[in-house]
């Protein structure tokens, strides 16, 4: 089909990047290679800035799928990955790195062209992913083993040894740093590796997928299989996957969790969360300020680790809301993210933005006070104002579910013991923060944070060093830094008698 770019799109995209769009390889790469999906199954590919069909795609069919997994299990079989030297996967992954930071703007523009996202936050997004990549590459060296005290009659090691194929679906909201945690550890231990991504956000996959066929990486060893509807259930379904990674909503986890106990495939789950910020009245206001739009605002509040629940001190409750608004409506400039200036985006489907103006209407209807900091652009496309949702009750929906757009809960606090009980009191325990110049209070706090992750004096920080996952219903298994070795690895014990 004829890619449709409005206007805002036409001027602002590199020619690199409307090359590509002409001809989106969005088939199946199976094997090294784009073969036709063999289903009828069409997808558009929708601009949410504007609504329009950039292009389409043909859904991966199980029998893709199968055929991605069974490419990934010869491949990991034949040892043809896992049986180089390290030093040689090391080498692959550092160009594999080089070979995206390079293409970094026009991976970028289809970034934020796919998820709405500004050309700002997608240039963070290829940088992150580069970062990750050259992290775990540096790691395929590095995974040692050991020697156990084992009685003096025998010698016993634990080596580290891959796990096979690992399987990947990965989210719309950052599609390319969220496959790198994932994809780069799996590769740098030797397995093999099939990645299915959301259905709405194809396009970097693809992209990376052809890089990915640029390198010394063998045929089979990265498979791609873009689908809707079934493809993810077909590949966590499917015969011959050792470990299966998951980002996502808590019920979709769910599903792949029941699917995995099957076939006793093991899974890590990120499942997203309704984090907290709790600000105490000795704060930094204005860092504390800026932190708790960082944390709401960024992605248009598409982030697993939004911070959606602001918990402020009664004591400076209004002065603090008043200023956040102040400032929300001054940075805000809701449009397009391809449009120079734009400083939020849209979300990533009328299908979302229904959702999160659905909940914003129940608080109303409930009883909470709205207040929007912009007014909403004149052109199409899925925008949602920045919205504070003050007087809201414990308990009531917009507090408790995560709402994944650009909307903030307030609940004032009168002491230290109700702000944790409030932080606490959610289903999720992805992420949290506090704010505060006392440093003793601040340990308290931390330490009675049901979270994953607690930032203190600051939000969002993510690193490769830095473990990140989350307890409850925010899922299990941490991605990043040392502790992927364990996710990504087996550890087999040989014993030998002396
Ligand atoms: P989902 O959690 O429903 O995930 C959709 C992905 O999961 C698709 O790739 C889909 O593939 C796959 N999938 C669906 N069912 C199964 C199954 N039974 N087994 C295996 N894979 C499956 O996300 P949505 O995109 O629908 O978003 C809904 C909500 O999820 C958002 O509003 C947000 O709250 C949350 N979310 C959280 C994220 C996070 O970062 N933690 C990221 C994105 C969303 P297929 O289409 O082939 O079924």
């Amino acid at each position: 089909m004829t890619t449709r770019l409005a206007p805002v799109v036409r001027d602002n995209l590199l020619a690199s990047t409307r090359a590509w769009l002409e001809k989106p390889p969005l088939e199946p790469f199976i094997g090294g290679s784009f073969r036709a999906a063999r289903s009828d199954d069409r997808i558009a590919v929708i601009d949410p800035g504007t609504g329009l069909t950039l292009t389409e795609y043909t859904a991966a069919s199980a029998q893709d799928v199968n055929d991605a997994v069974a490419a990934a299990r010869t491949a990991f079989d034949d040892g043809r990955w896992s049986e180089l030297d390290p030093e040689q996967r090391e080498s692959e992954l550092r160009l594999l790195a080089d070979l995206l930071e390079g293409t970094t703007e026009t991976v970028a523009q289809l970034e934020a062209l796919d998820t709405g996202k500004t050309l700002a936050e997608a240039r963070l997004d290829v940088d992150e992913a580069v970062a990750v990549l050259r992290y775990y590459a540096g790691w395929a060296t590095k995974a040692e083993g050991a020697v156990y005290p084992a009685p003096r009659s025998f010698l016993a090691t634990g080596t580290r040894e891959p796990l096979g194929v690992c399987a990947a679906i990965t989210p719309w909201n950052y599609p390319l740093p969220i496959l790198m945690y994932k994809l780069a550890p799996a590769l740098a231990f030797g397995n093999t590796f099939v990645a299915k991504p959301s259905e709405q956000t194809v396009l970097s996959t693809a992209y990376f997928a052809q890089l990915c066929a640029q390198t010394g990486i063998p045929d089979g060893v990265v498979n791609v299989v873009p689908g809707a509807g079934a493809t993810g259930a077909a590949l966590t379904a499917a015969e011959g996957v050792d470990k299966i990674a998951f980002t996502g909503s808590t019920r979709t986890g769910q599903s792949v969790m029941r699917a995995a106990a099957t076939t006793t495939t093991r899974v890590s789950l990120e499942l997203g969360g309704k984090s907290p910020q709790i600000v105490f009245a000795d704060a930094d206001m204005d860092a504390a300020i800026e932190g708790v739009m960082a944390g709401i605002w960024t992605n248009a509040g598409q982030v697993c680790v939004a911070g959606s629940r602001l918990l402020v001190d009664r004591r400076v409750h209004d002065e603090f809301v008043t200023e956040l608004l102040r400032r929300t409506a001054d940075m805000t400039s809701l449009g397009h993210g391809l449009a120079p200036g734009t400083t939020l985006g849209p979300l990533i489907s009328a299908k979302q933005r229904d959702h999160v103006v659905t909940l914003v209407e129940k608080a109303a209807a409930e009883g909470a006070n709205v207040q929007t900091a912009c007014s909403l652009p004149a052109e199409d496309g899925f925008f949602v104002a920045p919205t504070l949702v003050t007087g809201v009750r414990p308990g009531q929906t917009v507090e408790q579910e995560e709402v994944f757009g650009p909307v903030l809960s307030v609940l004032p606090f009168n002491d230290e013991a109700e702000a944790i009980r409030l932080a606490n009191g959610t289903a999720y325990g992805l992420a949290s923060s506090v704010w505060s110049k006392d440093v003793s209070r601040v340990h308290r706090v931390a330490r009675g944070l049901r979270a994953g992750t607690v930032w203190a004096n600051t939000y969002g920080i993510f690193h490769p060093t830095l473990p990140f996952g989350g307890v409850k219903a925010s899922g299990f298994g941490r991605e990043l830094g040392s502790a992927a070795v364990d996710h990504y690895t087996e550890l087999k014990t040989t014993v030998i008698g002396l």
